[in-house]
């Protein structure tokens, strides 16, 4: 059923038509919105309309990345496109994600394969692998993983990796930095915190190994 509500502001009254989520039957049907023969999301444009030009879709149902702070981008990029007069495309690149388990795993950029596959040229990869001081308090031998992806033409971070304590914690401020542009150059000129995980990332001087990248990227934005 199609549940009607009106936002209205001083200048514009909007009528909003909210849509249960695929799978559920879908009343977007009825209005002739164009979904997905696949996955059933609404299918929509880089500004979140849908074939339907009075109609906009955002979040979930849209399947382009089902997190909430991307919904609220899309949210926020869509009212400075219909209210704010100033077309806003969301920008989907370094958003970061963690999964919540124990330990956690948080993750930004690229993958290793990702980044083989985008990437022109030499991509030094750093992993290293400790026993957080915390631990060796306790007494756990839980370990943590670190892993960075170095796009050695251009020096850019392109990826950052990590299993391990707050990895959902650190994950943020490595995508300000990974969207900044950063190089591990800075990276390494970077001062961390001490004693704590996240000084790894600053400290990595040994590669693992090089891959070779055989994508076409050779910078700018990726
Ligand atoms: C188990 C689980 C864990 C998750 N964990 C995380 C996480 O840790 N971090 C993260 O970023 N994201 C997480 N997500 C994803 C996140 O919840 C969604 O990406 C986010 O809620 C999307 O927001 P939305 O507004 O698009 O949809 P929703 O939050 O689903 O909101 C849609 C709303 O519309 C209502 N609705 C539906 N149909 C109608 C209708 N016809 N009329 C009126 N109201 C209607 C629904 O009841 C609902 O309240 C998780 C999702 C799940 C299922």
């Amino acid at each position: 059923m199609v549940h009607d509500t009106i936002y209205s502001s001083p200048k514009h009254t909007h009528h909003f038509h909210l849509f249960p989520h695929p799978p559920s039957p879908h009343p977007t049907q009825s209005v002739g919105v164009a979904l997905d023969p696949t996955t059933r999301a609404i299918v929509v444009d880089q500004y979140s309309r849908t074939n339907v030009p009075s109609i906009f879709a955002i979040g979930d149902v849209t399947d382009r990345m089902a997190l909430t702070p991307v919904a609220l981008m899309e949210a926020k990029a869509l009212v400075k496109t219909m209210w704010l007069n100033t077309p806003t495309v969301p920008d989907y690149h370094e958003i970061p994600t963690a999964v919540f388990c124990q330990p956690p795993v948080g993750t930004v950029g690229l993958t290793e394969e990702a980044a083989v596959e985008t990437l022109e040229g030499d991509i030094d990869v750093y992993v290293t692998k400790f026993r957080a001081l915390k631990q060796t308090l306790t007494g756990r031998e839980e370990k943590t993983m670190m892993k960075m992806l170095v796009h050695v033409p251009t020096d850019r971070v392109v990826g950052v990796h990590m299993v391990g304590a707050y990895a959902g914690e650190i994950m943020t401020p490595m995508a300000v930095a990974l969207k900044c542009g950063a190089t591990k150059k800075q990276f390494d000129e970077t001062v961390g915190v001490h004693p704590s995980s996240s000084e790894e990332f600053v400290t990595l001087s040994t590669k693992t190994r090089t891959v070779v990248g055989k994508g076409k990227w050779v910078g700018g934005r990726l």
